[in-house]
């Protein structure tokens, strides 16, 4: 016999590929509502669905979000660096690479800005659940 869910637990929230597939939707992990963010990098504080608290949830929620947005702008920066020299080899474009890099370093991490704070609220929920206690 097994014990009914406990609200706020890990195993009242959906699956985890529904929370990440909402997460990269821009919408709340938890229930699928939204918006979440008023301008591009503006999150709103809760869910207007169900009022699920989206920032200030703790200290490292911030810096984990940030540490994902780099992680992804490194990532993107890199393969696209290394895609160029493979598929242009033995001439690689140097002069682009150059200039063409270092704007789409800095660039990414402003696209992707609001997908890592809602991946990030994603991997909260999986690993936490609604409440953080887990
Ligand atoms: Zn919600």
């Amino acid at each position: 016999m097994t014990a009914p869910p406990v609200p706020g637990t890990p195993s009242d929230l959906p699956p985890a590929r529904t929370l990440l597939a909402r997460a990269l939707r821009r919408r709340c992990p938890s229930c699928g509502g939204g918006p979440l963010f008023s301008y591009w990098t503006k999150m709103v504080s809760e869910c207007p669905s169900c009022h699920l608290t989206l920032q200030q949830r703790e200290s490292g929620y911030t810096l984990g979000g940030l540490w994902l947005n780099l992680l992804f702008a490194e990532l993107v920066t890199a393969t696209i660096f290394v895609g160029v020299i493979i598929l242009t080899w033995p001439n690689p474009p140097w002069q682009r690479l150059q200039y063409g890099l270092p704007v789409l370093a800095l660039c990414t991490p402003i696209f992707f800005f609001p997908f890592s704070k809602t991946l990030f609220l994603a991997l909260d929920l999986v690993f936490r659940g609604r409440d953080g206690r887990s």
